[in-house]
């Protein structure tokens, strides 16, 4: 089923078997910074007779001086062995079989060392191992190999730093050092068949271009452009949550831009692509509403205040949903008809690209649908409108329309004063809203915060 992927470009110098080794008097990473629960993983793994090391974005972050937000560890024992070692770790995965090992609310990623697919036999393809699609993407990663093999699998090369508690030093196979020193952003291996094997790589590309501002190296960047299209066939679940991660972590408006740029969102979004004018980004209505969207959503990153993806999918698609409701009108439609049936609509084709969970898709069509109460209740209506669950979002998303120049008849003003009137007890009408009955089970998720 192999279907004949290009080969691996020759590694460069810099990624030879023997890594560079960085000793405890040359690097900045305190074993007191590491989580003494990827500490205890490490130290178990050990005595159990396995390799075992930190690796990957907690390397990375602590030799940048910051906060890593998780830990990983790579090591040669099985996700099989990483289980019998620890009876409270789960093999999770199917495309690429990891373990977790859980204390209390903190997960430690246990991963087995990769090996390269050049030479898997057919036994190892038998047992699914290893397995192409026609495009080249891996749809299954799990041929594992050597500490060297490893390195050379992961993405870029300042992810592929392995910090070892043997002297406390960091092994670099791939000049990821040198990189960090440089502010870049380099691909492990050829980058367009790297981007073929696994898509979500690209956005990663962009993801941590936005995050640490580094450049990303002209070979890295190259076929970007003109691979963006591959994103198509990632799993609409896995690419919900790389959006997660690209645009409620902090730097959101950065990454959208970049992803305009780099004409990723166009596969992403293609509906609302439609309507960017990329030539003219700054007096484009639609393209200045989702990065002031998103400039908001960082501000509250930034003060610690929750963020829901309902609320930034709202603004994704509303280029989509207002005209196509304008559309509707045309023949007579009410048009708070005409807003549920184009957010119903905008939604469903979406949904063909990024998985949008029915918690958030729910939010989204009343944010949409409260608009035209927003702009056109008075009195008691108004009144009545505060109390919804969900005026608070769908009031921040008239403001954003209106800063962004949209005509809401004047009513972000309104609603405004309207709320120093009558003071709602948001918390209230949160609880009994949780406690209205729901025809389905509420999956448990942790991108469940409130856009207030
Ligand atoms: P973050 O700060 O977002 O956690 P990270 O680099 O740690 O960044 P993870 O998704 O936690 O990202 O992945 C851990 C490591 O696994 C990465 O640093 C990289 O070495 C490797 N990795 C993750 N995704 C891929 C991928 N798609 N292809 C190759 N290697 C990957
Ligand atoms: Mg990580």
């Amino acid at each position: 089923m192999d279907s004949g992927q290009p080969p691996t470009e020759n590694p460069s110098s810099r990624e030879q078997q023997a890594p560079e080794i960085i000793s405890r008097d040359d690097h900045c990473i305190s074993r007191k910074r590491i989580s003494k629960n990827a500490l205890t993983v490490i130290y178990d793994l050990r005595r159990a007779g396995y390799e075992a090391y930190l690796v990957g974005g907690g390397v990375r972050d602590l030799l940048l001086e910051r906060s890593p937000k998780d830990f990983d560890i790579a090591t040669n024992a099985t996700p099989e062995q990483v289980q019998q070692t620890f009876r409270r770790a789960r093999i999770v995965g199917r495309r690429f079989r990891i373990a977790h090992v859980r204390f209390g609310r903190e997960i430690i990623e246990v991963t087995t060392f990769r090996g390269s697919h050049d030479q898997v036999d057919e036994s190892q393809r038998k047992n699914n191992k290893s397995q192409t699609n026609d495009q080249g993407m891996l749809v299954r990663d799990n041929v594992y190999g050597s500490l060297h093999d490893d390195a050379m699998r992961r993405d870029f090369t300042i992810n592929a730093l392995y910090y070892s508690i043997d002297g406390f030093s960091v092994l670099d196979y791939t000049g990821g050092i040198e990189d960090l020193k440089k502010r870049q952003i380099r691909i492990i291996g050829e980058a367009s068949q790297r981007y073929a094997e696994d898509p979500v790589r690209m956005l990663r590309a962009i993801r941590f271009k936005a995050k640490f501002d580094f450049e990303l190296e002209t070979k890295t960047a190259a076929p970007i452009q003109s691979l963006g299209h591959l994103l198509a066939q990632v799993a609409p679940p896995r690419l919900f949550d790389e959006m997660i991660k690209l645009f409620l972590t902090g730097k959101g408006q950065k990454t959208f831009e970049l992803l305009v740029e780099y004409r990723l969102f166009d596969t992403l979004f293609p509906s609302t692509a439609a309507f960017l004018n990329t030539s003219n980004a700054d007096g484009n209505f639609d393209y200045q509403m989702i990065a002031n969207a998103l400039a908001n959503t960082d501000k509250r990153v930034h003060n610690g205040q929750p963020v829901t993806p309902a609320f930034l999918y709202a603004a994704l698609l509303w280029p989509v949903v207002h005209r196509e409701a304008e559309n509707i009108i045309t023949d007579g439609t009410p048009r708070l008809r005409a807003l549920q049936l184009a957010g119903h609509h905008a939604v469903d084709a979406q949904l063909s690209t990024i998985a949008i969970p029915k918690r958030f898709s729910i939010p989204m069509r009343e944010i949409w649908t409260l608009q035209q109460r927003l702009e056109t209740a008075h009195g008691k209506r108004a009144i009545a409108v505060l109390k919804h669950p969900r005026f608070r979002a769908a009031y921040d998303f008239l403001l954003l329309r209106e800063e962004t120049g949209e005509s809401v008849n004047d009513r972000g003003i309104f609603w405004t004063e309207l709320q120093k009137e009558h003071p709602v007890n948001r918390e209230a009408i949160r609880q009994a809203d949780k406690k209205r009955p729901r025809r389905r089970r509420k999956p448990s998720n942790k991108h469940q915060g409130e856009s207030e």
